[in-house]
């Protein structure tokens, strides 16, 4: 066997977390291997957000065209799949090729190495036959893949996960979505609106679950007034395929049949696979367990997904931001340097002065009561922080207040396709918002100010001093202070 090779710092999984830190190291003048056993940028430019996004912009730009009529005149609309899959193809995923994300990496300054990596043991890493030992640190950034759920016989059928709805290029004729969480509704709604007759059969008592209940409802409507079927409390229990389609038999007698059936019930990160056990870190939890800077262990750290903080890109990204500064504090030590990272000799925010560049301020740490959230489906539903139930279950002295958007100035005026609402989560003794939702037609953008709000601890008195622009979505704000009161 060959001797290891001495490196800085090799990155696990090039996904938008890993490919992030790997790609700021590399430019920072780290010696750094990334290894991707699949594409580089992982599942949000391929299979996920982006391509998703891309549907859900060509399948709104139907909806509005179908509310001409009443606002504007007539519009006659024919939907058509081809140019939605072209752009999919040929702009988001290039057909699924990656040569353009690696050269963006390589052009950083890191190397590139394709395969399936595992720890073996602290500080190295095994890529086949090759094996790199990191003077700085490992970090892991393998994501999760979808989690199917254990139903009789769907292990056998040709089910779809995002991937396969992604990569579609015919619409079939009916679709079953079995999961009706954020993937599962946007998607929904998307191949709805391109007539295919979609079902959605979802376990728990209402769709969005994790979200307000007044949420689940406007979504759930929304999706109906779509044409989509929504079955909530239905548990699947025996799935078949007779060679034309699908058959889901659920607990209680139910039937569905479609044409495609696809399982988005959640994900899962696959920590058996990773070689955890020659560093003494257990590998029988659903996600690695990381402290506020990212820490799995003694040189390990992990970002995105796999450590189960939030599954959504801007999680990955801001953990990222952490693991960067930590890992170039940690360099700068080692080289002799000035240790910005406040856990060491307390010279934080100094400037570096040995050969690793990038900023040495100190080194954040994660804080995530402000992870904001948005479901892309119209309404679109945005929340950050706590909903009204979670911030009861942690005992806080809850207010809430809700405005409605069609009541709203702009909302009366948008008319068509104004559903939606701003509800905000108080805590009352503190005078502060600890969680918001903004459900509308920019209810993604709406969030912002409320996120600001969250994030900063703003007193709810200063927001209620705010003067909020007229006719915007973002003054139902201001009505659901007033609602508070
Ligand atoms: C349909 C869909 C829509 C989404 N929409 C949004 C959205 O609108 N907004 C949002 O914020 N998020 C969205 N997400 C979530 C987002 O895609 C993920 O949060 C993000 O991709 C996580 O990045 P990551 O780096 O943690 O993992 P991933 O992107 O999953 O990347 C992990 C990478 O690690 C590689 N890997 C794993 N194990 C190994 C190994 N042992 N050796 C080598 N390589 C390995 C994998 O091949 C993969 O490329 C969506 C997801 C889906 C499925």
């Amino acid at each position: 066997m060959a001797d290891p090779e001495l490196v800085d710092v090799v990155v696990i999984g090039l996904g938008v977390g890993g490919e992030e830190v790997a790609g700021r190291l590399a430019e920072a003048g780290l010696t750094v291997v990334g290894v991707e056993r699949d594409l580089v940028g992982g599942e949000c430019p391929y299979w996920g957000c982006v391509p998703s996004k891309m549907m859900i912009r060509a399948a709104n730009a139907i909806a509005e065209a179908r509310r001409v009529d009443g606002l504007g005149g007539t519009a006659e609309v024919r939907p058509d799949w081809a140019p939605v899959a072209k752009r999919i193809r040929e702009e988001a995923t290039d057909t699924w090729d990656d040569t353009v994300a690696v050269r963006r990496f390589t052009g950083k300054g890191g190397r590139f190495v394709r395969g399936s990596a595992r720890l073996d043991g602290p500080g190295r890493v095994r890529v086949g036959e090759r094996v790199f030992q990191a003077r700085h640190g490992i970090v892991l950034g393998t994501g999760t893949r979808p989690s199917v759920p254990p139903v009789d016989g769907l292990a056998d059928t040709p089910y779809w996960t995002n991937r396969q709805a992604i990569e579609v290029e015919e619409l079939p004729e009916s679709l079953l979505v079995l999961g009706g969480g954020a993937i599962g509704l946007e998607l929904a709604q998307v191949f709805a609106r391109f007539g295919v007759r979609v079902t959605v059969v979802e376990a728990l008592g209402r769709v969005l679950a994790v979200e307000e209940p007044e949420a689940s409802e406007v979504a759930a409507a929304a999706l109906r007034a779509d044409g989509v079927e929504i079955h909530t409390g239905v548990r699947a229990e025996r799935v078949g395929h007779d060679g034309r389609g699908f058959h889901l038999h659920a607990a209680g007698g139910a039937e569905f049949t479609a044409e495609r059936l696809l399982v988005v019930t959640g994900r899962r990160a696959h920590l058996a696979e990773l070689g955890l056990d020659t560093v003494e870190v257990d590998a029988g939890r659903r996600y690695l367990t990381v402290d506020d800077r990212l820490h799995v262990t003694e040189g390990i750290w992990a970002v995105g997904d796999v450590t189960g903080e939030g599954a959504f890109t801007h999680v990955a990204m801001y953990q990222a931001g952490i693991v960067v500064a930590d890992l170039l504090a940690r360099a700068r030590r080692a080289d002799g340097g000035p240790d910005p990272s406040g856990t060491a000799n307390a010279t934080g925010g100094a400037s570096g002065t040995t050969g690793v560049g990038g900023s040495a301020g100190a080194v954040p740490r994660a804080d995530y009561r402000a992870l904001p959230r948005v479901t892309f489906t119209d309404p679109e539903v945005g929340a950050v922080g706590l909903t009204e139930s979670q911030a009861r279950e942690r005992g806080v002295n809850v207010q809430v207040g809700l405005a409605r958007l069609p009541s709203s100035a702009r909302g009366w005026i948008h008319k068509a396709g104004n559903e939606g609402f701003v509800k905000l989560v108080a805590d009352a003794d503190q005078g502060v918002l600890i969680g918001a939702t903004s459900v509308g037609p920019a209810g993604g953008e709406v969030l912002s100010g409320l996120a600001v709000a969250v994030h900063a601890a703003v007193p709810i008195a200063r927001l209620r001093q705010m003067i909020y622009a007229y006719p915007t979505f973002h003054r139902a704000v201001e009505e659901a202070l007033r609602d508070m009161s």
